[in-house]
């Protein structure tokens, strides 16, 4: 009967995607194990009202919503320090957290406070042989081999791709108990004074649906029209080669890639891109992946399930069309 603790990420007083992957990812596995439980902690401010209700039909038995007004913005430190103290305290088996932004700044800090192991960034995880303990599987060496992970310390400890883990349809019957409880982080060694987002009406590609990403055989800035008409037909989140971030063509934001970021959208168009391994490392755990490159050789087409050899200046206008005529 496992006891899991899952770290629900939220964001200014909104639950991120990956709160219902993670909440899925636990209650399968404490279900698996016998009717084991599964303990939700929201951390920030004023949220246990707002967002603990929403935690029950995603799969948690108890919500933690460790609530101060320090703890609004994100501290990397103030949230590991809590967070460290609440698995002292649960003493649970395995902790959970989505591998974010700011999942994998966090779940380092929780594993070091507590001395304990951590698989990050996994894109399976499973009971373990004889079910005892936890094997996650995680790719390494930019996703050329797959690494399975026992746990030596408990908790174990694992962060989980995000889009990969499937999230539940949320049941409305199911409820939790919201625990709401005052937590003082104490003195920290830095405090966020302010926060400036970025003003942008996109969809944000971490955590996208579809990606629409352009490589340099989109041949300049000044085509990037056709790979946002695509994704605006699509309600995609736009992304880009390393190639063309270092051409100053797109900022590092939208980098895909082993030095960008990683997408695991159900849906990844790419266009004029290569398929480096390097780009592989950060799109390849993609559900449906589709190509359009005008070589038949290039190694994209080796992971992609749907292939255009073609020019992207011709099939882009006419796919966008065709999904503005679908939507209607
Ligand atoms: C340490 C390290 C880290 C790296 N990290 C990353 C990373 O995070 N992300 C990343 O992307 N790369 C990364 N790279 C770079 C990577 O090795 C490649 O150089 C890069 O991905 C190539 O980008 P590209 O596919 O856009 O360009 P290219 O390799 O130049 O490919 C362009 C493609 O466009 C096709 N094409 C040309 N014209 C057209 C057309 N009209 N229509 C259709 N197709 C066309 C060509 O056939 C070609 O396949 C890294 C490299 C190193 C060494």
């Amino acid at each position: 009967m496992p006891k899991i603790l899952a770290f629900v990420e939220q964001r200014g007083g909104v639950l991120k995607r990956t709160a219902g992957e993670v909440l899925g990812a636990a209650r399968r596995l404490a279900d698996g194990g016998g009717s084991g439980e599964v303990v939700a902690v929201l951390i920030g401010h004023d949220i246990a009202a707002t967002l603990g209700a929403a935690l029950g039909p995603l799969g948690a038995d108890r919500v933690r919503a460790l609530q101060h007004p320090s703890l609004a913005p994100y501290s990397g430190e103030a949230y590991a320090r809590l967070l460290a103290a609440e698995a002292a305290l649960a003493k649970p088996d395995l902790v959970l957290f989505p591998a974010s932004a700011m999942g994998k700044d966090l779940a380092p800090r929780v594993a070091a406070v507590l001395g304990v192991g951590l698989a990050s960034d996994c894109t399976a995880l499973e009971a373990g042989a004889g079910g005892s303990g936890f094997a996650a599987t995680r790719p390494v060496y930019a996703g050329k081999a797959q690494l399975k992970v026992g746990f030596a310390a408990s908790p174990a400890m694992a962060s989980l791709r995000p889009n990969v883990f499937t999230a539940p349809s949320a049941q409305p019957g199911r409820s939790a108990v919201v625990e709401a409880v005052t937590s003082d982080p104490g003195a920290l060694r830095d405090a966020v004074q302010s926060l400036v987002l970025a003003a942008s009406a996109k969809v944000d590609l971490t955590e996208a649906d579809i990606v629409v990403t352009g490589g340099r055989g989109m041949k300049g800035p000044e085509h990037w029209g056709l790979i946002e008409g695509l994704a605006a037909a699509l309600g995609a989140a736009t992304g880009a080669s390393r190639a063309v971030v270092d051409a100053g063509w797109r900022p590092h934001a939208e980098q895909v890639g082993q030095t960008g970021k990683t997408v695991s959208p159900s849906l990844y168009i790419a266009c004029g891109v290569s398929g480096a391994i390097q780009h592989l490392a950060g799109m390849s755990s993609s559900r449906v992946i589709v190509a359009i490159n005008k070589d038949p050789d290039a190694p994209i087409f080796k992971v992609a399930d749907y292939g255009i050899v073609g020019d992207a200046f011709e099939v882009l206008p006419r796919l966008t069309e065709e999904f503005k005529k679908l939507k209607g």
